[in-house]
């Protein structure tokens, strides 16, 4: 299992993480809060019906406003609009890494095509 060495804000909408093995990508922090692994995003299993969470696009959702190391667990994501309750073990966090992590730093906003010569 490979360690994460370094945690860095590289924007405030993208992490930069590097882990032990060599593997170093940007992480858009909106990544880590559509995989947020809490029941309340995640959605829960009651006995045998899967209650299915309800999506609200709050102000400040996508605003990461501290990641805590949670022991020799993972991390806490806290987030503007006050979710705190997603803890992301290093094997997710991990696993976004390599699903979801990019090699070159995305043009700030996303879609925007502003250019300058
Ligand atoms: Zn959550």
């Amino acid at each position: 299992m490979a360690r994460l060495i370094a945690l860095r804000r590289a924007r405030p909408d993208l992490l930069r993480c590097h882990w032990d093995d060599g593997l170093e990508v940007y992480l858009p922090v909106a990544v880590l809060r559509d995989r947020c692994p809490c029941a309340l995003c995640q959605g829960e299993q009651v006995f045998d019906r899967y209650i299915l969470p309800v999506r609200v696009v709050a102000p400040g959702m996508y605003e990461l406003v501290a990641l805590e190391p949670v022991g020799n667990y993972g991390l806490r994501a806290v987030w503007k609009d006050g979710h705190d309750t997603g803890i992301y073990p290093w094997e997710l966090l991990r696993q976004l890494c390599e699903t979801e992590g990019l090699q070159e730093e995305p043009p700030m906003g996303g879609t925007s095509a502003v250019e300058t010569p």
